[in-house]
């Protein structure tokens, strides 16, 4: 049977110097050593990836980056590539996230692209999928989403090598959530197009005190968690809700 192991993970974004980074990082090594019913990952900005699987060594939590670019070396100032994000400790890759898709206008083209180079280097891709507010308020959410997962999903695909987050986009940083029907539904709309296993985390101004009703839905296997998990108490007490 296919291990749904419930996932919590943390993408750090643009936030963080070495000392706040290793901070977060021993916080969290220290709470891990206790009893817990999930797996962890965290994600922290490029700069402190080796820094932080060095302080994460040992302990149960795996380290993933937030993006990668398609090719493993070659002229393109500014990127990194899976390769060296493996290079540098990584074992997961956080790919077409909103803030990329809408902020920087990558298409699920890229990020089809971008899973393929995530799996090339032996990562597992977590493909991010999401509707803005004008899409679910005219009652499209469930196609978009779809439509997502259709054009980002390489052939090739398979419980152990990706990880699919439901994010709206409108719940991203906002404080906002969807009901827990709607998170049901776009989980189930999901499911169908992907390989058996395949664990789908929701994204979305996820903290202590929604996580439990989130996270005790069936259809959700974990959450992918921004700004609660800057604080190693807030990020521990959602790993907690896994029950
Ligand atoms: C995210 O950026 O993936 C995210 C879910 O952010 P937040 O938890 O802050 O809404």
């Amino acid at each position: 049977m296919a291990d749904r192991t419930k996932l919590i993970a943390g993408n750090w974004k643009m936030n963080g110097q070495r000392a706040d980074g290793l901070a977060l990082a021993r916080a969290l090594a220290e709470k891990a050593g206790q009893q817990h019913a999930c797996d962890l990952l965290v994600c922290p900005p490029f700069t402190l990836i080796a820094t932080v699987a060095e302080a994460l060594a040992g302990s149960r939590i795996e380290v993933g980056g937030q993006d990668c670019h398609p090719l493993p070396t070659g002229a393109h100032t500014g990127s990194i590539s899976a390769e060296m994000l493996r290079d540098a400790g990584c074992r997961y890759a956080i790919v077409g996230h909103s803030e990329r898709r809408h902020g920087l206008g990558e298409t699920d083209g890229d990020i089809h692209e971008k899973a393929l180079a995530a799996w090339r280097a032996g990562l597992v891709a977590i493909v991010c999928v999401g509707e803005i507010h004008a899409e679910r308020e005219a009652g499209r959410a469930v196609s978009v989403v779809e439509g997502q997962i259709i054009g980002s999903v390489p052939h090739g695909a398979f419980a152990g090598n990706l990880i699919v987050a439901y994010e709206p986009v409108w719940a991203i940083g906002t404080g906002l959530t969807p009901t827990l029907e709607d998170i049901a539904e776009i989980h189930g709309a999901i499911r169908p197009h992907l390989p058996a296993g395949t664990r789908i985390l929701y994204g979305g101004s996820v903290n202590p005190k929604n996580a439990a009703e989130i996270l005790g839905l069936d259809e959700v296997d974990g959450a992918l968690v921004g700004g609660a998990s800057l604080k190693a108490d807030d990020f521990w007490a959602i790993a907690q809700a896994c029950r």
